[in-house]
């Protein structure tokens, strides 16, 4: 795509550089304004623009949101998957890996022995969590932060997705922030 080429007032700069400076100070004092009626209680502070301080504070997200995958579990802990394959045969990325073995219950068939979602290729559709017959995996754990060092982390295995805390980092990732 060809750069768009600049015209003379924006050539001069100094015209660019007020406009940034004027954006920011209108942003500074408004705030700054809406803040101090706030603090006197004189208005809501919603009309004021708010900074998270992440990763220490995290904005809590809709639940109807799809999230981080994970499995659902017996009673005993282990999980409810049967290994039926029919997430991985729904998924349309193709980013989920079961490997089946014998359950040592007769009564259940087969358990997962690996199972792994590529989420580097995840498009969060949700058809896994849809085709599942046994309610063995969800999209609700409220977690969106897939932000690692290398792509290793975004492989998530089942011990992995086993877990449903949000703020659970892949035991072989390096996580980018360590804040909860
Ligand atoms: S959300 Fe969609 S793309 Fe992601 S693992 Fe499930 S079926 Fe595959
Ligand atoms: S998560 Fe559900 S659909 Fe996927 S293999 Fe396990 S039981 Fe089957």
């Amino acid at each position: 795509m060809p750069k768009p080429k600049m015209t003379f007032v924006e050539r001069l700069y100094l015209p660019e550089i007020s406009k940034g400076l004027a954006l920011t100070s209108r942003h500074f004092f408004r705030n700054l304004w809406h803040h101090s009626l706030a603090s006197l209680g004189l208005e809501s502070r919603d009309r004021a623009m708010v900074t998270i301080a992440y990763p220490e504070v995290r904005r809590p997200y809709p639940l109807v949101a799809r999230s981080r995958h994970r499995l659902t579990k017996r009673e005993d802990g282990s999980p409810k998957c049967v290994a039926c394959m029919m997430c991985a045969t729904a998924c349309p990325a193709d980013c989920i890996f079961i490997e089946a073995e014998e359950h040592p219950d007769p009564a259940i068939e087969k358990r997962p022995r690996h199972f792994d979602i590529d989420m580097s290729k995840c498009v969060y559709c949700g058809f896994c969590v849809e085709a599942c017959p046994e309610d063995a995996i969800r999209m609700d754990t409220g977690s969106f932060e897939l932000a690692y060092f290398d792509r290793k982390g975004l492989v998530y295995d089942k011990e992995f997705l086993l877990n449903d805390d949000p703020h659970a980092v892949p035991a072989h990732a390096e996580p980018l922030s360590r804040g909860n």
